[in-house]
């Protein structure tokens, strides 16, 4: 389906009902030249974590919903105003998965840039990743939106099986260097 950006979808001032070209989008923010209204168009906060088991193997989940129906993505998800992005993860790997880690648990990896398409809309999104490993004994479930999951190795994974951008950029800058098996936290 095609898509558009988010503030392409603005055709009338929220605000006064004027409609476009009073609207000026400029890709950070649109302003509205009939009464001065102003909306910008930051990019959303979305998270996600390379859980690890004691065997070095990360936990991929395959996605039961569009967009990227049937593609591997990792525990995590957007965060809610308010939340920190380690406090949205630990929730998004709690309804995902049913595994408790507290927000302490995550190690920050890095950030990538992500377009997420959704119905006829495409989301700016910033996706910060962790890396954590599984607690003892605990055990996964397929939740919310997940169709099921699966441990990888690492050298394994390919990057066409990726849902997101995003997640295939952390893969391939980070898989050289870290032997999950030893330097993932506990
Ligand atoms: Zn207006």
């Amino acid at each position: 389906m095609l898509t558009q950006p988010l503030a392409r979808k603005f055709r009338f001032c929220p605000q006064c009902g004027a409609p476009q070209p009073a609207l000026e989008a400029r890709g950070r923010f649109m302003e509205c030249g009939g009464c001065g209204f102003l909306l910008y168009f930051n990019p959303g906060i979305g998270t996600g974590v390379l859980l690890a088991d004691d065997r070095g193997r990360l936990l991929l989940l395959r996605r039961g919903k569009a967009p990227a129906k049937g593609k591997l993505g990792v525990p995590g998800g957007f965060a809610d105003a308010g939340e920190s992005a380690e406090a949205a993860l630990s929730r998004e790997v709690r309804e995902e998965i049913g595994v408790t880690l507290a927000a302490e648990a995550f190690r920050y990896l890095g950030s990538a840039p992500n377009r997420y398409r959704y119905r006829d809309v495409t989301y700016a999104v910033l996706d910060f990743f962790y890396t954590a490993r599984l607690p003892a004994g605990a055990q996964p479930q397929a939740l919310d939106e997940v169709a099921s999951w699966d441990w990888r190795a690492p050298a394994s994974i390919r990057p066409e099986e990726l849902a997101f951008p995003s997640l295939r950029a952390m893969l391939k800058l980070i898989l050289p260097k870290v032997d999950f098996n030893t330097d993932s936290p506990r």
